[in-house]
């Protein structure tokens, strides 16, 4: 489709058009002195040029806790969805290619229609990344820069924003926009040496082989020391699921009214790393050891989901985890890297 240009005051314009016209915006704004994504009042509060936010923009395509359905004793059983409408607004390329991943896990097999009814209201505008976090490597994942999976794609070249709506979604949208121009060959050009840079500037820890040959490198890692030698420090805290933009397993609660006769069925985030996430019926705990919880999401990020979703790997290099873990424990590339020199494999 088309790339069209819009100057700061007009990209500004832009934003608080489509507020007044009621359509709910989730944006980036300031919290104290980091970033968050958050339904957005004004342009004037919008951040397109943060590092990246505490929280990955899957709290709102998979909700912390979202009714699945009202049950009543006796009676029968009514679906709920959430899927009100709404517009993302600021995603990084890395956050976007983890909601790209997560819609093929949530529509291959059992396809989920909780999921998947709401992120068809979903509107998906990415920027190009302006800064970057203390902890990014989303240069060695290639996850760095989205050629799609947009429906609009927002890249600051200084005195305007270039806006490339890819979709019919993203098309609707720019109906809002006033006093847009089409890019000339001189602002693609700056766009495309933003994103060159991006591609290789956004690695503050450097994984030591491509991202494709980790599926491989796991194969033989099942055994190996390091899952032992890390979980001994690990507080099995869960932080490093919880900010990841990758990881969506879920835990089904029922949960029963003061009336004792009605309730919700919820699903609720939940995480590998969390002493009772593999426990089942009969208390049997399958994943009991920390070293063996720490070595899944590992493994879960280098083989299990590439294995489900033609080779991708899930860790898209935010670096949320790096900073979240109080053990410094966290970091994927660390551990890798660690397998790579050590690896009995060619
Ligand atoms: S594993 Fe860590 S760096 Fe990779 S996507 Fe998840 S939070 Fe980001
Ligand atoms: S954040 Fe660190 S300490 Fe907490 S569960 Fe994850 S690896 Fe363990």
């Amino acid at each position: 489709m088309s790339v069209s240009k819009l100057n700061k005051q007009q990209f500004g314009q832009f934003v608080d058009a489509i507020l007044a016209a009621g359509r709910k915006v989730v944006g980036v704004v300031a919290k104290n002195d980091r970033f968050v994504f958050n339904t957005l009042k004004s342009a004037k509060d919008l951040r397109l040029d943060y590092d990246v936010t505490i929280l990955s923009p899957r709290k709102y395509v998979l909700p912390q806790v979202e009714p699945l359905l009202t049950f009543e004793v006796g009676g029968d059983a009514k679906s709920v969805k959430q899927n009100e409408p709404m517009i993302l607004l600021g995603i990084h390329p890395y956050d976007l290619i983890a909601i790209n991943q997560m819609d093929e896990l949530f529509s291959e097999g059992e396809y989920d229609t909780h999921y998947m009814d709401r992120r068809k209201n979903i509107t998906l505008v990415a920027c190009d990344v302006a800064k970057a976090s203390k902890n990014v490597f989303a240069s060695s994942m290639e996850t760095a820069v989205a050629d799609k999976g947009y429906d609009i794609l927002i890249t600051d070249i200084g005195d305007a924003y270039l806006l490339d709506a890819a979709t019919e979604k993203g098309q609707a949208l720019m109906a809002y926009a006033k006093g847009a121009a089409a890019a000339t060959a001189e602002d693609l050009k700056k766009r495309n040496a933003i994103q060159e840079a991006n591609k290789t500037g956004l690695n503050k820890h450097k994984l030591n082989c491509k991202p494709s040959y980790l599926p491989k490198l796991m194969e033989t890692a099942y055994n190996h020391p390091v899952w032992e030698e890390k979980a001994r420090l690990c507080y099995s805290c869960g932080s490093c699921n919880q900010v990841c933009p990758t990881c969506y397993c879920f835990d089904v609660q029922d949960r029963v009214n003061w009336d004792l006769k009605t309730g919700t069925r919820v699903r609720c985030w939940d995480g590998c790393l969390l002493e009772n996430f593999a426990t089942v019926a009969g208390n049997h705990n399958f994943r009991k050891d920390r070293s063996a919880r720490f070595r899944h999401r590992l493994y879960r990020k280098a083989k299990y989901v590439p294995e489900k979703i033609g080779g991708q790997i899930a860790c898209v290099g935010c670096g949320r985890c790096v900073t979240a873990c109080t053990a410094d424990i966290a970091n994927p590339v660390t551990v890798y890297n660690r397998l790579m020199e050590e690896r009995t494999i060619g």
